[in-house]
């Protein structure tokens, strides 16, 4: 199957589909670098000022921040992204048409974790881009509770026992690991971690999930990890 060709060979940050959330006001620019990346094999999800941004963030696996937004600068969504639990580790790219170093050392001291100067060069943007996404997949051990997951080898460990996953259903639960107390429909688990290219239904990722309890041992009635929300779809509980 062409598509688990593909997934054996690139890093797990791609093929767990990264979405890039394009926060950029300008019209123009933002079509432009939608297209670009678009085309390097991202998914890409727009918004044209902070609140929409905002409201897209839950979505992103990483963030192009524009520093000037009409409604609020970029960098204060970036100080209220750092102080919510849920995004402080959310990859940021700050972009910029202010080139002084005291705008520099302020965006990367208020947590950006990269930093780009109008103009910049499309193909010097997405290889920021991969970079970062390399850098955090990388760093890649999720350590929630007594689970830990190596993103680079693999491996779960339960209380520190390994874990015989497939493949498949590492990917689930390194996905829903990442994104803890997100809850995700059954559908867009099937897009995010199967791929749209799979011709699966909803009941492939009951089995998933079914497998996944009994190997981690979960409580139907108070699952550690895994929960159902009933006629919504799965979360992973928050630590
Ligand atoms: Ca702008």
């Amino acid at each position: 199957m062409l598509h688990d060709t593909y997934l054996t060979k690139v890093p797990l940050h791609s093929y767990l589909m990264s979405k890039l959330l394009l926060v950029e006001d300008e019209p123009s620019v933002r079509m432009g670098l939608r297209l670009s990346l678009s085309k390097a094999g991202h998914q890409v999800l727009e918004a044209a000022t902070a609140a929409e941004a905002w409201e897209k963030m839950a979505n992103a696996d990483l963030v192009i921040l524009d520093w000037m937004l009409p409604d609020e600068p970029g960098v204060r969504l970036l100080e209220r992204l750092r102080r919510d639990g849920r995004y402080e580790n959310l990859p940021v790219l700050m972009l910029t048409a202010r080139a002084s170093e005291g705008d520099r050392v302020e965006g990367l001291t208020r947590g950006a974790d990269d930093y780009l100067t109008k103009p910049f060069s499309t193909p010097e943007l997405i290889a920021r881009v991969q970079a970062l996404l390399r850098r955090v997949g990388k760093s890649g051990r999720l350590e929630r509770g007594a689970l830990s997951l190596d993103l680079e080898r693999h491996q779960a460990f339960l209380d520190g026992h390994s874990l015989e996953l497939t493949r498949r259903e590492f990917e689930l639960l390194a996905f829903l690991a990442r994104h803890p107390g997100r809850v995700y429909t059954r559908e867009e688990l099937l897009e995010r971690v199967w791929g749209q290219e799979f011709l699966g239904t909803a009941r492939t990722v009951d089995q998933h999930i079914a497998q996944l309890r009994d190997k981690l041992n979960e409580d139907p009635k108070a699952p550690r990890f895994l929960e159902t929300l009933r006629g919504v779809g799965y979360r992973f509980r928050e630590y």
